[in-house]
């Protein structure tokens, strides 16, 4: 049996974001104090990225909904807020 990778379930799932009511956001003079950048490499769907500068940059057009994130940072830089109704993530096989 083939086992799908990230990239194939990713491939499985829709998206229908509200980019005008973000549901996670970061608070990038907090970020400046980390030293771990954990969420760049905790995200399963890759949406944390560090530039060359050391900024960590956030692209949730991917993002899963999981928490990870939200989760791990134990800096309390990521806020999250609850898609409105119909808006997120929208997976379509299981
Ligand atoms: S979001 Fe949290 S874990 Fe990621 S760089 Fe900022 S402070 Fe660090
Ligand atoms: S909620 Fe999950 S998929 Fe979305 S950005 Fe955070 S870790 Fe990535």
């Amino acid at each position: 049996m083939k086992r799908h990778t990230i990239e194939d379930k990713l491939a499985f799932t829709n998206w229908n974001f509200d980019h005008t009511y973000p549901h996670l956001t970061l608070n990038e003079k907090v970020c400046a104090y980390c030293t771990h950048h954990s969420c760049t490499y905790c995200c399963p769907a890759n949406c944390y990225e560090q530039l060359e500068d050391g900024r960590v940059v956030l692209n949730y057009d991917q993002c899963v909904e999981c928490g990870t994130c939200f989760s791990i940072c134990d800096l309390g830089s990521v806020k999250w807020n609850n898609p409105k109704g119909t808006f997120g993530v929208i997976f379509r096989q299981g």
